[in-house]
């Protein structure tokens, strides 16, 4: 990523905060409007070619700011389709997105953080332990250089976005809702919000707080209704446990009258027996929900199996018994370590980064 020091990175501002930005430099608010559209419009990667705004202005902007960008990226494609890209920071340190296309979509699946303090123990990124927060420029970073890549190949815009690449997102409140802030502006990246999903695996108080400041999905991770073998697969469950998990649920979707999504990852002789989907089901009766199943992946060294088809099938079909709307996740990318609970941000052929070509021979359909 191309940053110059003591410079203040555009891309970590939302419209209100480049707008107090532009004013402090003595401009009038809708400049700050107008840098925010440049910023996002495929192609603009220098103030020189943001020609609505007088050449003096270019020039003090050019001074004092920069819009640091992911130029290039390592990258894996699955057999499947997926892709995974691994960016390197400037510290050194290397974070995952996946891209899993689709016949009508093209969802980019984030990371938040490097490495996780959440410590699941189903998960390569919890294993990696916590390195630090990303900054809103990170994160907005990966969704513009992978959009970037898709439009760039002909393959269409990125269509959803979904929080569930490395970290826990609102272990790393203010910057992720700085980036949706930025995500959804219409002239930031302009996606909708029914089109992004933000997953947890259960921080109640910042859970509530996202329901308050924005309007996008929620993604609960459940995987286990018993708190003694949710307590073991998910540590987090100590501090807010299932009781109260679910009734912030119910809270949150009375206020936000919004079907959660809850994820219930299913592994072997843990919590995949038909009393666990019958308790499942008593527990989410009467909250508004989908339910989303998804069989383990595997992770090296983890204790964990995925358990047969006949199993996972069986577990839906007693749950659709009682009326849930419930699909089973088909997983993607595990070839490539790129699936969920796979990705650790290691293992990467250096050899094999691609850099993205000339960003101003894109316009915004695509075609260049
Ligand atoms: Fe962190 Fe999510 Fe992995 Fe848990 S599952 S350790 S919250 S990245």
């Amino acid at each position: 990523m191309q940053k110059q020091p003591m410079k203040t990175d555009l891309k970590n501002l939302n419209q209100e905060q480049l707008v107090q930005f532009v004013e402090s430099l003595g401009q009038p608010a809708f400049r700050g409007r107008q840098i925010l559209a440049w910023i996002y419009k495929p192609g603009v990667t220098d103030f020189s070619q943001m020609t609505d705004l007088a050449k003096e202005f270019r020039a003090i902007l050019a001074e004092s700011a920069c819009m640091s960008r992911f130029e290039e990226s390592m990258v894996e494609r699955s057999k499947d389709g997926a892709v995974k890209f691994g960016f390197r920071l400037d510290d050194g340190l290397v974070i995952e997105s996946v891209l899993i296309p689709e016949e009508d979509r093209n969802t980019l699946c984030v990371s938040s953080q490097v490495g996780c303090a959440m410590g699941c123990t189903f998960c390569l990124t919890g294993a990696m332990g916590f390195h630090r927060n990303l900054t809103t420029a990170e994160i907005v970073n990966q969704v513009c250089a992978v959009q970037q890549w898709t439009l760039l190949r002909g393959k269409g815009a990125l269509t959803n976005i979904v929080f569930m690449g490395m970290g826990e997102p609102l272990a790393n409140f203010e910057n992720l809702i700085n980036a949706i802030a930025i995500l959804t502006e219409q002239r930031g990246l302009d996606f909708s919000n029914r089109r992004i999903t933000v997953s947890t695996c259960g921080l109640v108080p910042q859970m509530m707080e996202l329901g308050e400041q924005t309007d996008v999905n929620l993604a609960v991770s459940l995987h286990a209704t018993d708190d003694a073998v949710r307590s073991t697969l998910m540590p987090i469950n100590k501090k807010y446990p299932v009781s109260v998990l679910i009734e912030a649920c119910r809270d949150y979707r009375q206020k936000r009258r919004k079907r959660i999504m809850f994820e219930y990852t299913l592994l072997d002789g843990i919590n995949d027996t038909d009393a666990d989907a019958e308790q499942l089901a008593a527990l989410l009766r009467d909250l508004p929900c989908k339910i989303n199943l998804l069989a383990a992946n595997p992770v090296a060294d983890s204790a964990f199996q995925s358990p047969a088809a006949a199993k996972v099938l069986r577990f839906q079909q007693i749950l659709r018994n009682h009326g849930f709307t419930v699909l089973i996740r088909q997983s993607r990318g595990e070839d490539i370590s790129a699936a969920c609970g796979q990705l650790a941000g290691t293992g990467w052929d250096e050899t094999k980064v691609e850099r993205w070509e000339e960003s101003e021979s894109i316009s915004a359909d695509g075609e260049n």
